[in-house]
């Protein structure tokens, strides 16, 4: 007890070295990100709640926000959950002028017995971290914040619609809050969560989308930071998307390098499937080499694929694979179908992909709206997550 008030006291601050003009710097002091100092205020002002069909993506917001200040010399403060309000920043602060943000998407959801659970935090707070660490930002204790979100969400649980494909977005976000026009590392920092009631992403089943293969923009590039959720990477990808719906294109599939590998499919990550020379089926989507999004749902779909399809009959692949070959394959009756996947959709398909020369690859969609794995994986994914069905630890009922 003395030995923490002692360290307390000392905290983070740096000691002169007598007469060395050297420091010591008590880091190991800095307070960690704790669940267990957490306060809440109730709102005064309970909003209405909006009808189910009234809900839009990410316009609505619930009663109350989780925030975590952060600094150099402390570290992380008391975890407060607080009403929803507006936060005031200086003009110069970082975030503004140099982009220090980072963010994550997730969702909460109502199980039968009216239990509120999220699905695979624990992943969403590795990618964090690994946002965070990248752009100079602290990086935190995950299990913690998801104990801080569980909070959260049991405070704001008469916001989580019911029903299949509803859902409580929720959004963790960082930024830097250092009030300066240096660019430097930022020595304070605000994580907050905010979350938004969403229906179903298909309202009635699934609707394919057209792509247009993009090589007159790059997304994400070797040695950048596309495997990362920065603010940063986003704002650039909206123009092109723009040009290909003006083409009548939904979403841009994203091509890297003269060879035209296919790495993303507008803000989600993709898969194809393709009959093999050997008979068999094969999953493909692209290796996580830098230029990937580390989608949580990509791991789950490969994870659930590589336990639940026969081995006999598939091939799952993460490996390069171009247009180029997409084409060819599927002038040779060898594509079987195609989607995107990531949280709000889980998974996305796809019927076509046409060129700004005139090209168009037809996709097949057996089932008429999808292919067949891709509505397989759909719904794998969605009885983990309403809690229908377990599976390993990605379902976590929030306590
Ligand atoms: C968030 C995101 C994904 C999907 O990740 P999930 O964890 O599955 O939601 C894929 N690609 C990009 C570029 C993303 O931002």
């Amino acid at each position: 007890m003395l030995l923490r008030t002692l360290l307390t006291n000392l905290r983070a601050r740096s000691l002169p070295l007598a007469g060395s003009g050297m420091s010591i710097r008590f880091a190991s002091t800095l307070a960690p990100l704790d669940s267990t100092k957490l306060t809440i205020e109730h709102t005064t002002t309970p909003k209405p709640k909006l009808a189910k069909e009234d809900l839009v993506f990410g316009k609505y917001f619930t009663d109350h926000m989780l925030e975590i200040e952060w600094t150099a010399s402390s570290g992380w403060s008391t975890p407060k959950i607080t009403p929803y309000h507006n936060l005031s920043l200086d003009p110069s602060t970082i975030v503004f002028h140099y982009a220090f943000e980072l963010f994550e998407g997730m969702k909460a959801y109502r199980d039968s017995n009216g239990d509120i659970r999220t699905f695979r935090g624990d992943k969403n707070m590795i990618r964090m971290n690994k946002s965070a660490e990248r752009i100079a930002l602290p990086t935190f204790d995950g299990e913690e914040l998801l104990k801080c979100i569980d909070k959260f969400l049991l405070v704001d649980r008469d916001f989580v619609p019911e029903g299949n494909g509803y859902s409580l977005y929720l959004r963790p976000t960082m930024i830097g809050t250092t009030a300066s026009l240096g660019v430097g590392v930022p020595d304070k920092a605000l994580l907050y969560v905010i979350a938004s009631p969403v229906g179903p992403y298909y309202s009635s089943g699934f609707k394919p989308v057209s792509l247009e293969a993009t090589d007159y923009a790059v997304r994400a590039w070797p040695g950048g930071v596309g495997d990362k959720k920065l603010g940063a990477n986003y704002a650039p990808c909206v123009k092109p998307q723009l040009e290909a719906a003006s083409r009548g294109y939904a979403q841009n599939l994203w091509l890297f390098g003269e060879e035209g590998y296919i790495t993303e499919v507008g803000t989600m990550n993709v898969f194809f499937v393709f009959k093999n020379q050997d008979g068999k089926r094969e999953l493909v989507t692209a290796p996580l080499d830098g230029t990937i999004l580390e989608g949580v749902t990509r791991d789950s779909i490969l994870e659930l694929a590589k336990d639940r399809l026969d081995s006999a009959e598939w091939t799952i692949s993460e490996r390069k694979y171009t247009i180029g070959e997409v084409e060819e394959r599927a002038n040779k009756g060898e594509l079987v179908e195609a989607f995107g996947a990531g949280t709000a959709a889980i998974v996305s398909p796809i019927k076509s992909i046409g060129f700004r020369d005139g090209r168009n690859i037809e996709v097949p969609v057996a089932l008429g709206n999808s292919g067949e794995l891709t509505s397989q994986v759909a719904e794998w994914i969605r009885k983990i997550q309403y809690g229908e069905e377990s599976y390993k630890n990605w379902s976590r009922v929030a306590k």
